[in-house]
């Protein structure tokens, strides 16, 4: 299969010009070379999101060590001890569980791992994440619970839709927990909400962080 090269300079310049200042990019790399890595690095792009630990893991071996890498998938708890000693900030921390290992591994290594809590927002029953009201208990005892955890904000998905209605209504949903949640946990400083598809929506709603993908890199072909 042929795929043609991304004008990735391009695609990037394109994406910046459109994001306020406020909000961060995070330029998604799963399935893509490290080649396309070092040309989003060398127009100044720093931080760079991947969905699979040993991906993760063998890109953050090769590249410029001043990269800040996300993890932005489903976060197997048996794997967090591979990204625990250089992960900036994980996005998909989705289970009670799941910060009982980060905070483990993180501890291991002397350090405080940042993290977003990951809410079930979608429709679609394959995307993980606490409720909203699991979310809110979760908040109220982490940082006695879990010292080297420092959750920073949330992290939501829409559903995978072209009704940009609904999407609206998710984000909206999502933007007034935020505020309310913020209001009562001020350590709460990012939002992570919006893809290629639909993260100018999500930035009318008070989205703070973005995970761009094909529209920097191209499409993915999972073979
Ligand atoms: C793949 C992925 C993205 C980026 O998707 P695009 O549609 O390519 O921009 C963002 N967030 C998560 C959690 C992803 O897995």
């Amino acid at each position: 299969m042929i795929t043609k090269t991304p004008d990735i300079a391009h695609n990037l310049t394109q994406v910046k010009d459109t994001l306020p200042e406020h909000v961060t990019l995070v330029a998604v790399s799963k399935t893509k070379p490290a080649a396309y890595i070092e040309e989003a690095y060398k127009l100044g792009q720093r931080i760079f999101g991947e969905n699979k630990v040993q991906e993760l893991c063998e890109k953050q071996e090769i590249l410029p060590k001043d990269i800040e890498w996300h993890m932005i998938g489903t976060l197997q708890r048996n794997k967090v001890k591979f990204i625990a000693p250089f992960v900036d900030l994980i996005h998909s921390l989705s289970s009670e569980k799941l910060a009982v290992e980060i905070n483990k591994r993180a501890k291991e290594h002397n350090r405080t791992i940042n993290c977003l809590v990951q809410i079930h927002l979608a429709e679609e029953e394959t995307k993980s994440g606490f409720t909203f009201e699991a979310c809110e208990a979760f908040l109220s005892t982490c940082q006695e619970k879990y010292p080297n955890i420092h959750i920073t904000g949330l992290m939501a998905m829409g559903t995978f839709t072209s009704n940009t209605d609904q999407i609206n209504n998710e984000f909206e949903k999502m933007s007034e927990f935020y505020s309310r949640q913020q209001n009562k946990f001020p350590f709460l400083k990012v939002l992570s909400m919006g893809m290629s598809g639909d993260y100018t929506i999500a930035i009318k709603h008070k989205s703070t962080m973005v995970r761009i993908g094909s529209t920097i890199f191209g499409n993915r072909s999972y073979n």
